[in-house]
């Protein structure tokens, strides 16, 4: 007997086809299965009859198109009936055009306010969210699994028959519902905690027949599936009928979507098997055919796939996202991103800005002044800066290097060619500690020069904080050094024309343009000492140039780092009294627990207190907190860099920037509970002076495998960007410093992590683009255009372009 099959898409545009036809394959969609019967005729299946609202005796056209079989209804289109049009969306032409993309969800058949609202607590509003919202993973379920072959750790399908229903209670004195399913070949037991034991009873009856999917688990001898989905077969149903009738659910690679509580997977999958059927058709490709790589999928296509899976699609590569369909679509995200950063970048290279003359009057005098040469990386860093800084157009740079690379000095640098030119320079750092840190390197050398630096922290008060203001405003302070007190209203610049900001990652993207605007479009250096991995820069920062300072100022002895677990304690107690004995002084960190400023004060003052009384009587130990006044805090770091003491306890305040050259033990308690990218930095604060630095990390003996695999990276290697890259891979792209706050778009289906060279390949198909047509204007272009501001606009900024 031959099989035929329709597809439900076609059937849903009124056609029927009789094979999986290309067209069909480029939708995704499933195909239900029908029998030629010995006298030729075909059975249509009451779904397939309904919804082409067909009734016994109407006329069907059959005829072969290319070989296959074709069989539609004889009737005009327009009078077959249509998806009843959602109340407050207009016509059925409306539900061709794009905009029906945002149909609110509530409006899909079969989707009740309540149902609606479960969705939109994942976020799914509208149509296209529903779209956009990817299975989690998938499972195969194109063949059933004899029940004696179905394998351990793995999902399978089976059919069957109940053989006994009960509730038991195991060892441990759960309740659990029981049923053990069986066919001709085993036996394989269901299982469900915290079901209603009587309306699974009802259900479950012994005798009843169904098909029934799941993960298959392995507790000794005895296989079982927990919480299987099941499709029950009617009462002397045949099971292929069975299969043929539910092809949401079966005989294929199902989708698993993400489910909020409330939601049942099957419930999903046909809430998004109907979405996709209803509107597939309205997604276009807008990124032109000659950017689009060949070997993907267009859009719409893709985004069927990854709903309905093609049967022959590969499960493995479906699962971890890495189908050209999932691939398709992540290139498209990354596209639409990196073209909203061209022409941002383009926006900026465009505007009119300060074109500074060099004319080394302070430049040379501070390198005079200084007691050391410029790296060759600080000089050819220097001189990218140099270069923006003379062009007629706004500076937007951001400067990459390691813990102690020697940015500070770079920015001084930078900060005197504007100072050279009448204007004035702000520098806004994350921490106060880190901008009096600043203040004191600069002011130092300045000072020498005749010029006048100001600090501007949240904690000025009164006088002093109307004497410092007023000395910004009349330009008199050619350097304003502060935390984001800088850019507050207040604060007002006579000629502003060179913005710095420190450690970007802190600061959200906003700051960047609240600096701008203090001035008439100022320059601007952004500086970051944590390593940013490329992928992640070219996402976070891709409208900016881009300078690394890659060497470390000669003379540097890497800094020996040691995991201790808490066994070796009294050897890490050894080892600070050897280095303070030699003339050194030690930092140990305690970590912010649980976000508590309170508890995380108490666990550094007890430590300080206990090494002051009990282990180290003889030396001096200091305390810094997040709980000081700017004021103390200062006090404190300035007797510490005067080795008034030996060991500083603090909390993480101090962790960014801090440079005290004779501080040669870094201690990091609970060093598990920190971010690499964290703890590298903190190890920067020792190993600046010209003696051999140690970083102690302790931890207790209770490390996960992740924990310890971390940690073992800082062990391995001193290199910041590699330390960045494991951090990254470990902890993700949103945990990774927090860089969700500090604008990473969120992609629906693109990883940075995963995906990082179609990310690349993305990246230069947008700037060729921009290159060839900087405004987007070409006939082709135009649609690339709305659907970049309809997607990023807001976002971007971009609403002024064009
Ligand atoms: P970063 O801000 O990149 O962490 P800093 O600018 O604070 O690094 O520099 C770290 C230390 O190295 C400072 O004490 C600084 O004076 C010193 N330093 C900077 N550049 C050089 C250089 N070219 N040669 C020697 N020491 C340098
Ligand atoms: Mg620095």
């Amino acid at each position: 007997m031959k099989q035929l099959k329709l597809c439900r898409q076609c059937v849903a545009k009124n056609i029927i086809f009789t094979r999986f036809n290309p067209l069909c394959r480029a939708a995704g969609m499933c195909m239900t299965t029908v029998r030629l019967a010995e006298n030729n005729s075909i059975t249509l299946s009451p779904e397939i009859v309904q919804k082409l609202g067909l009734k016994p005796g109407d006329p069907l056209a059959v005829e072969e198109v290319n070989g296959e079989l074709v069989v539609r209804p004889v009737r005009p289109v327009a009078e077959l009936p249509v998806k009843p049009a959602p109340a407050d969306t207009k016509s059925l032409k409306d539900t061709i055009s794009r905009k029906n993309l945002e149909t609110g969800i509530q409006y899909i058949k079969g989707i009740g306010p309540k149902l609606a609202a479960l969705l939109e607590k994942r976020d799914i509003r509208t149509v296209e969210d529903a779209l956009y919202l990817l299975p989690l993973r998938y499972e195969d379920r194109r063949r059933l699994i004899p029940i004696s072959s179905l394998a351990p750790g793995r999902s399978g399908v089976f059919s069957g028959t109940v053989l006994s229903a009960d509730v038991t209670t195991t060892k441990g004195g759960r309740r659990v519902f029981e049923a053990v399913v069986g066919d001709e070949t085993g036996t394989i037991a269901c299982k469900w905690f915290n079901a209603n034991a009587v309306w699974m009873k009802r259900t479950w009856k012994i005798g009843r027949a169904g098909v029934f999917s799941g993960e298959v688990n392995q507790f000794g001898y005895q296989r079982e599936v927990h919480h299987p989905d099941v499709e029950w077969l009617p009462e002397g149903g045949r099971l292929q009928a069975l299969l043929d009738s539910d092809p949401v659910n079966f005989g294929r690679i199902v989708p698993v979507y993400p489910l909020t509580e409330g939601i049942h997977q099957k419930t999903m999958r046909r809430v998004m098997r109907e979405v996709v059927d209803t509107f597939l058709t309205n997604i276009t490709t807008v990124v032109p055919p000659e950017l689009w790589p060949a070997e993907f999928p267009p859009l719409r296509e893709a985004l069927g796939q990854v709903h309905s899976p093609p049967p022959e699609a590969d499960l493995a590569a479906l699962n971890v996202g890495a189908t050209p369909a999932h691939q398709a679509l992540a290139f498209d995200e990354f596209f639409f991103w990196e073209l909203g950063l061209a022409l941002k970048k383009r926006g900026v290279a465009l505007e009119e800005g300060i074109a500074f003359q060099v004319t080394h009057r302070y430049t040379k005098e501070l390198a005079r002044l200084l007691p050391f040469e410029l790296t060759a990386a600080q000089r050819r860093v220097l001189t990218e800066i140099k270069t923006d800084m003379m062009a007629p157009h706004p500076m937007h740079r951001l400067v990459q290097g390691d813990v102690g690379s020697g940015k500070t000095l770079v920015a001084l640098m930078a900060a005197l060619i504007a100072v050279e030119n009448g204007y004035q320079v702000a520098i806004m750092a994350p921490t106060e500690i880190l901008a009096e840190q600043h203040w004191h390197t600069m002011h130092r050398w300045c000072a020498q020069m005749g010029l006048e630096v100001v600090l501007i922290t949240a904690g000025l008060k009164g006088k002093a904080k109307k004497e410092a203001l007023g000395r910004v405003a009349d330009g008199s302070a050619r350097i304003v050094i502060g935390t984001h007190a800088v850019i507050q209203e207040k604060v007002e610049f006579a000629r502003l024309g060179l913005g710095v900001i420190d450690e970007q990652h802190r600061f959200g993207v906003l700051q960047r343009g609240i600096l701008r605007k203090k001035g008439a479009n100022p320059d601007i250096l952004v500086m970051t000492a944590t390593p940013i991995p490329r992928t992640l820069a070219m996402t976070l920062f891709g409208d900016l140039d881009l300078s690394v300072i890659d060497e470390m100022p000669p003379g540097r002895i890497p800094v020996e780092t040691k995991i201790f677990f808490e066994s070796r304690r009294p050897r890490l107690y050894d080892m600070i009294r050897d280095q303070v004995n030699l003339g050194r002084q030690v930092y140990v960190i305690y970590p912010l627990v649980e976000e508590s400023e309170k508890t995380d004060l108490k666990a550094a003052s007890q430590m300080a207190e206990h090494l002051q009384a009990d282990i180290f009587p003889g030396l001096r130990v200091g305390l810094l907190h997040g709980r000081l006044t700017p004021l103390e805090k200062e006090a404190v770091m300035a007797s510490f860099t005067a080795s008034e003491f030996d060991i500083l306890v603090s909390t993480t305040v101090i962790e960014v920037g801090i440079d005290v050259p004779n501080a040669s033990v870094m201690v990091i308690e609970h060093a598990e509970r920190f971010g690499l990218s964290q703890l590298h930095q903190l190890r920067g604060r020792v190993g600046r002076g010209r003696d051999k630095s140690y970083c102690i990390l302790m931890t207790t003996g209770k490390l996960s495998e992740d924990g310890e695999k971390r940690l073992r990276v800082m062990e391995s290697t001193g290199d910041g960007f590699r330390i960045a890259e494991a951090d990254l891979e470990i902890r993700g792209p949103g945990d990774f410093l927090g860089t969700r706050q500090a604008g990473m778009p969120d992609f629906r289906v693109a990883n940075i992590l995963r995906d990082g060279t179609l990310l690349e390949k993305a990246r230069r198909a947008a700037f060729d683009l921009l290159e060839r047509d900087p405004e987007l204007k070409g006939p082709a272009h135009v649609p690339l255009h709305d659907e970049l501001l309809r997607r990023w606009g807001k976002r971007l900024e971009l609403a002024t372009i064009g």
